[in-house]
């Protein structure tokens, strides 16, 4: 099966291999990434971040009270 890039590095468009993570917590994950060109050999540091729920969950974890998705983001959402 074919591993499929899903990041790019934002200066040449390579794949970029997400190399180490931590959790800051629940709905804040740290990546460091690395750039898999050697001709252009970027490393670089980005976060991933829970902002919005779209529909609520059916076991909701009380620690988490994200605010729901505002009506003008709905229309990014794929169908
Ligand atoms: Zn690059």
């Amino acid at each position: 099966m074919a591993v499929k890039y899903q990041n790019k590095c934002p200066h040449c468009g390579y794949r970029l291999s997400i190399r180490h993570s931590h959790i800051e917590n629940t709905l804040l994950k740290i990546l460091y990434g690395q750039c898999q060109n050697l001709e252009c050999g970027w490393t670089g540091r980005g976060v991933l971040e829970w902002v919005y729920q779209i529909s609520p969950s059916a076991q909701p974890n009380p620690d988490i009270n994200l605010p729901f998705t505002p009506l003008s983001e709905k229309k990014l959402v794929p169908a």
